[in-house]
């Protein structure tokens, strides 16, 4: 089996590390002209699109704000002139204690709320009218295990914006397949990253070692496979899935 991206335009949200970085680099591999996108290292953005090649660009965009959002799929658009695949990646996981002061909770939610569900679903919809106009297009929605397991009491707003963007995949795919566009969760497990060193500096690794049916912790190249495959059309027929990466740790 051949699976390209030969001639194919793709945007990763939050691209400059970790698991995002892992799906550019594959996308680029397989040929797609990779749009990468960052929230504040332009410099590591811009090393990493120059090393891609093949058209790759980097763009920065903090996706808190709407308004950012839009300038990132305009600069996209005006910079190929069209897009076919949007990985909506870039996330905040961010510990919100129980008793930390609701005034400080309340504006964290809101971020990541905005960062984690609002952003995704506005790329979305800005993307949506291109993608009918031109006959089709695939959208990757980076979601979590935490989505279907649940998180600690510490990331409430992480799990449940997760759960958010499993269900705005879903809606998409069942409203647009017929029209050619197709929606798709991975969900990971923990992997190795920044956002996850957060977690292993709070909890240990043990802790996030000892669910998993693996002798080591899921790192980015192990999620970035399956991305290739569903961006490249030969996994249409699942649209509305969700691919678990998560070791067995938490299979629904
Ligand atoms: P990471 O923290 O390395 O990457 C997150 C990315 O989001 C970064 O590139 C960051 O710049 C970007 N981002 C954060 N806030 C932003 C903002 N306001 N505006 C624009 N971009 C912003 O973490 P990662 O582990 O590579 O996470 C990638 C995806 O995988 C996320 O959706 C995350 O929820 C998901 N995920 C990660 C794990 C894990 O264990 N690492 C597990 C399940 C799901």
């Amino acid at each position: 089996m051949h699976v390209s991206l030969a001639d194919k335009v793709v945007l990763v949200t939050g691209a400059g590390r970790g698991i995002g970085r892992a799906l550019a680099e594959a996308m680029a591999a397989s040929g797609a002209a990779v749009a990468v996108h960052y929230h504040r290292r332009a410099d590591a953005a811009e090393a990493l699109a120059h090393a891609l090649g093949g058209g790759a660009f980097a763009v920065g965009a903090d996706l808190e704000h709407p308004d950012a959002c839009r300038r990132l799929y305009d600069a996209v658009l005006a910079r190929y002139g069209r897009l076919d695949v949007l990985v909506n990646n870039a996330a905040i996981a961010e510990a919100l204690p129980l008793d930390m002061p609701l005034a400080d909770w309340q504006t964290a939610w809101d971020r990541a709320a905005a960062v984690n569900l609002r952003a995704p679903e506005l790329l979305c919809r800005l993307a949506l009218p291109h993608f009918l106009a031109r006959g089709g297009g695939r959208i990757l929605n980076v979601a979590s295990r935490a989505a279907f397991r649940g998180d600690t009491p510490d990331y409430l707003v992480y799990a449940e914006t997760k759960a958010g963007l499993v269900a705005l995949t879903r809606s998409l795919a069942r409203a647009f397949g017929r029209r050619g566009v197709f929606a798709f969760t991975l969900a990971p497990g923990f992997t190795r990253t920044d956002m996850a060193q957060d977690f292993i500096d709070r909890y240990g690794e043990a802790f996030a070692l000892q669910d998993l049916a693996a002798d080591r912790l899921t790192e980015p190249r192990d999620i970035a496979p399956f991305a290739v495959l569903l961006a490249s059309g030969l996994a249409d027929h699942a649209t509305g899935c969700t691919i678990d990466i998560n070791a067995a740790s938490y299979v629904h």
